[in-house]
């Protein structure tokens, strides 16, 4: 990946200024963040030199500018690792409930003193308005720290008549869309199990899960309970392999989670997986229009479209069509791409250049085979960096690519429907069922549609709604194994 950046093959965008009245005058976020050149591997409670001796650029996606260099784990180092959390494991699985609960606390705190900085970190190393990384990410993973840690010396009520002993060692590896919320999701409920960790960030985001590392320090957490190992999908490898883990956790793609699933059934391994989507919104006649477009656009744009529920496909009661097309051109315009730190940003960077082609191909897929594209072709884009203006397509058949494939970027398929069962139909016509978003004002088809739409979370006239207390994950493609609430505890206990 390094080389494809450094080369800087993607098109670069180069637009008029914009003129309108939402041009409100530049707010960056000032809050200084020190970045070091050089970032090592946390292993046993201390920073370590790799022993591959190597160490790979990442980058600011908004400016294609390198940021800092962080060590490569090879086969040894991740071995060290993984003996590094074996050790610790006696010792931190003996500890009460009660005292556990200290350190998550401890840590929830620190997330929480090191907000600014955290949102900062994050904006600049992935991409994302820090709008979202602010409001969103970082107050989420502390959200999760403070959740577990109530739960730390409660395992016994969250399963009632059986005692819940810890997993042991668990592997763990996260995509670049949410990266220290994603490290928060896996960390939190597998310390308060009194489990030991490995987490693998994902090659182009490290930069804040090396900040948790340096808040598990400050938080006294006994050496070798958690361990970061950073790398490309290699050293995934070598993790998701590692005889000596007993559980692995992995979100990333649906593809790479299939070649994990092979792997962890020859290891005989306990495996959750939280795979990719291609999430329906379905928006009926009688729904709060206002309310509905508001969800989509959330849903889809929110986060360049770097979600994996994003709300990726709108299936629209044909006699609202116009209407609701009209609506989404409207909004469109007044959304603001450009400087993730500029918090009146609502579309950040790509996180990365492979991403960029990637979403710019399907678009031109979704064109080719007669979908229509919707954007705002004179919004201004900074002239380096990654970006892609949000966008939809119409005229969209539900056998066009556009339709079928996780495109992981702010665009939108819109098609129509005429009655609610061909609304299920269609919805539920495809291999992943994460998601879904319902909009309509009948209660009693809010509840039919949430029956018999095939998806593990099911929002209505609501969309993207995360809570700590609240269980996340899909079914069909889009994985097993819940994040969050009593549900998410289970992967972390044996009963
Ligand atoms: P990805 O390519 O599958 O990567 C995910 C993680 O796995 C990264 O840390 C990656 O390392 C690592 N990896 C790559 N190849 C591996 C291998 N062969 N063995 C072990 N690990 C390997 O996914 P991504 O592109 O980063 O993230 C986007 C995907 O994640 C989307 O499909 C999205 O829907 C999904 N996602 C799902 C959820 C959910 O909760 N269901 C949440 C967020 C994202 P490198 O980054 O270094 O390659
Ligand atoms: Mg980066």
């Amino acid at each position: 990946m390094t080389d494809a950046m450094s080369s800087k093959s993607v098109e670069i965008h180069k637009g008029a200024p914009q003129e309108s009245a939402w041009d409100y005058a530049p707010a960056p976020e000032r809050t200084p963040v020190v970045i070091d050149d050089r970032y090592d591997l946390f292993i046993n409670g201390d920073f370590q030199s790799p022993r591959s001796r190597r160490w790979f650029k990442t980058i600011s996606p908004s400016t294609g500018e390198p940021l800092a260099r962080i060590a490569t784990a090879n086969e040894a180092d991740v071995d060290d690792a993984v003996s590094a959390a074996r050790e610790a494991l006696p010792g931190w699985s003996r500890l009460s409930g009660q005292e556990r609960a200290k350190y998550l606390f401890r840590i929830a705190r620190r997330i929480q003193e090191r907000a600014r900085e955290l949102s900062v970190l994050e904006t600049m190393d992935g991409g994302k308005p820090i709008k979202e990384s602010r409001d969103v990410d970082i107050p989420l993973a502390a959200r999760h720290f403070f959740y577990h840690a109530g739960w730390a010396d409660k395992l016994r009520w969250a399963f009632a008549g059986a005692e819940a002993k810890p997993v042991g060692v668990c592997g763990q590896i996260i995509p670049w869309n949410f990266p220290l919320l994603m490290a928060a999701w896996k960390i939190a409920p597998a310390l308060a199990c009194g489990n030991t960790c490995v987490l693998k960030p994902a090659e182009t985001t490290s930069l804040t899960a090396l900040r948790l590392a340096e808040i598990f320090q400050e938080a006294g957490l006994p050496p070798g309970v958690v361990n970061i190992v950073t790398g490309a999908g290699k050293t995934g490898q070598h993790l998701a392999a590692h005889q000596g883990i007993d559980k692995l956790a992995f979100t990333g793609s649906t593809e790479v989670g299939r070649a994990i699933a092979e792997v962890a059934a020859v290891g005989d391994r306990n495996l959750t997986l939280e795979l990719g989507g291609k999430s329906p919104h379905i928006i009926f006649a009688d729904a709060a229009l206002d309310q509905a477009i508001e969800g989509i656009v959330t849903g889809i744009w929110f986060n360049q479209g770097h979600v994996c529920c994003a709300g990726s496909r709108l299936f629209v009661e044909e006699s609202i069509k116009d209407e609701v097309i009209r609506r989404l051109e409207h909004r469109m315009q007044s959304l603001r791409v450009g400087d993730p730190l500029d918090k009146n940003t609502d579309i950040g960077a790509i996180n990365n250049p492979e991403q960029l082609k990637k979403i710019q191909a399907y678009v031109e897929t979704g064109q080719s085979e007669g979908g229509r594209l919707h954007e705002i072709p004179n919004q201004s884009l900074p002239n380096k960096g990654y970006w892609h203006r949000p966008c939809f397509l119409t005229g969209v058949q539900p056998s066009h690519v556009i339709a079928r494939e996780e495109v992981f970027g702010p665009v939108l398929a819109v098609m129509t429907f005429r009655t609610p069962e061909e609304a299920l139909k269609r919805a539920n016509n495809t291999p992943y069922g994460l998601a879904a978003g319902v909009w309509t004002d009948k209660g009693a088809r809010i509840f039919e549609m949430a029956k018999r739409l095939e998806a593990g979370v099911i929002w209505c006239n609501t969309y993207n709604q995360f809570d700590a207390a609240s269980p996340f994950g899909g079914i069909k493609e889009s994985g097993f194994g819940r994040e969050g609430g009593r549900h998410g505890l289970r992967a972390y206990v044996r009963l």
